[in-house]
């Protein structure tokens, strides 16, 4: 039996083929998921036209996580193309130019960093939880928050907040025989990454990770995540795996 067959998996974050959510999409359809995307605003009808480059096109709804009446509609919106989620996806970043900048950053430039970048899990997974199966998984992206990396400044606040939201989420949301569980992923050139101004300084990660890393390939972040949506971690929440070539347990 494939990894995922039969599951019903909620994919946000598809903006490019870049994306991170894109490889998600595509391996969680390839492993036998039915796969339903979110986009929002200007970019649907780029996700609409990433979705048909899938294995399989996957319907688009909208979810703007800034927009607390996108979330009330979710549930909704989702269940026109499925009657139940087994699993749910949080590939959402965003920081304005301003929150690059620790010290010069005012509280407008973080404020959507942390809206968008961290408690929007907990409103993704609060507004899925009427179609969330027990068994059900959450799943989000992180770059290692444990520690101050070089231009990363408020995102990386935000990312403490997430993986912070993660363990609280675990903690409610285990009861109900869901899980919550994030990758800590590696540097991978994408939309996202590429806002970072300093993102140039994340690539030598490879020189300094045991597994060596390529920024180009989202692929094993994406199997993580695929593999952290089936029933093969029955017994692990509140957890971050580490995706990035083994650098988080280097002296670098
Ligand atoms: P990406 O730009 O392809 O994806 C970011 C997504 O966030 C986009 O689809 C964008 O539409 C969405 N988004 C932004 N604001 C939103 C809003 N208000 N409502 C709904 N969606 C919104 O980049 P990516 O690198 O694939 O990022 C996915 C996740 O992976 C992010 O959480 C990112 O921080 C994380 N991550 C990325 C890297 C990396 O180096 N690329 C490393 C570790 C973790």
């Amino acid at each position: 039996m494939a990894l995922l067959e039969g599951k019903n998996i909620l994919v946000t974050g598809v903006l490019t083929e870049a994306s991170i959510a894109f490889h998600i999409a595509r391996l969680a359809q390839e492993e036998g998921a039915n796969v339903v995307l979110t986009s929002f605003g200007r970019t649907m009808k780029i996700t609409q036209a990433i979705a048909r480059r899938l294995p399989s096109a996957a319907p688009v709804v909208e979810l703007d996580v800034s927009d607390p009446e996108h979330f009330e509609a979710l549930a909704g919106r989702v269940g026109e193309h499925v009657d139940r989620l087994d699993g749910l996806v949080h590939s959402i970043g965003f920081a304005p130019k301003g929150a690059f900048d620790f010290l010069g950053a005012s509280w407008e430039d973080v404020a959507p960093a942390l809206n968008i970048s961290a408690f929007s899990l907990k409103g993704l997974a609060a507004a899925s939880l009427p179609l969330m199966s027990p068994g059900g998984a959450v799943v989000g992206l992180t770059l290692d928050a444990e520690f101050a990396w070089p231009g990363y400044d408020w995102m990386g606040v935000a990312k403490a907040a997430l993986e912070s939201t993660n363990r609280y989420l675990a903690r409610d949301l285990g009861p109900q025989g869901i899980r919550c569980n994030l990758v800590a992923a590696g540097p991978i050139s994408t939309t996202a990454a590429n806002h970072i101004p300093a993102f140039k300084q994340f690539e030598k990660w490879g020189e300094h990770a045991p597994l060596g890393w390529d920024i180009s390939d989202p692929t094993p972040a994406a199997k993580a995540c695929a593999a952290l949506l089936s029933d093969w971690f029955p017994a692990t929440t509140g957890e971050i795996v580490h995706v990035d070539g083994g650098y988080h347990a280097t002296g670098y």
